[in-house]
């Protein structure tokens, strides 16, 4: 029987370790996402051309600074492909950065900042304003569990408007939205990657394989 990570059998991980998850690697915090993936057990492709993308089975979007991941996708002719792929149904996970990218509409966007515009959501840039740039906190995700995750967010965007079909996965206190589900796309404001809680990760997992089954 293939086992993956502290021995836990296929059956208890919810996904198969010959997944394999591309994480875009044009710019940002993508380095530490295809850490934590290999940590998972799973295989791990940095993304940074459109050959890229063919045989993974979900794609990851890293935070970093959107407008320069948004030119750059430009650049490697990667942003049409790419949106394409996303509506076609591959499951996709935008973190910070990422959330942005894939959202459908976004406050505060630069003037031409190219995005994906894939998920029925409206966020605000760099919501949390100069103040508050970065904080960290303690949030419920029911989804990941009861204990909290320890989220990290490092001048992230909030998720101002959310389509009917749009699940909440997490709020902040004053009710801001920072985490979300559409069916296999997921976003989450914060940065997942350097709490070394693997959960989120887990989660995407299991998405991608309920796709693939
Ligand atoms: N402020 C960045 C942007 O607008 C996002 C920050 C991040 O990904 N940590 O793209």
């Amino acid at each position: 029987m293939v086992t993956g990570m502290q021995g836990q059998t296929e059956k208890e991980q919810g996904y198969n370790p010959k997944l394999r998850i591309g994480v875009l690697a044009l710019q940002g915090d993508f380095a530490v996402h295809l850490r934590m993936l290999e940590h998972l057990g799973v295989e791990a492709k940095a993304i940074k051309l459109p050959e890229h993308l063919n045989e993974i089975d979900g794609i990851i979007l890293p935070g970093g600074e959107s407008t320069t991941i948004g030119k750059l996708m430009i650049v490697y002719g990667l942003h049409e492909v790419l949106q394409k792929k996303i509506q076609e149904g591959i499951p996709t996970w935008g973190t910070c950065a990422g959330l942005i990218l894939l959202s459908k509409a976004t406050d505060n966007a630069l003037a031409g900042q190219p995005l994906l515009a894939s998920m029925n959501i409206r966020v605000r840039r760099n919501a949390f304003g100069s103040q508050r740039e970065s904080f960290e906190t303690d949030l419920s995700v029911p989804a990941l569990g009861e204990a909290p995750f320890h989220a990290f967010f490092i001048r992230g965007p909030s998720v101002e408007e959310v389509g009917p079909e749009v699940e909440v996965l997490a709020t902040l206190d004053d009710g801001t939205i920072v985490a979300v589900r559409e069916g296999t796309l997921l976003g989450t404001a914060f940065h997942p990657e350097v709490s070394g809680d693997l959960r989120f990760h887990q989660y995407f997992l299991r998405i991608v394989q309920g796709v693939k089954r």
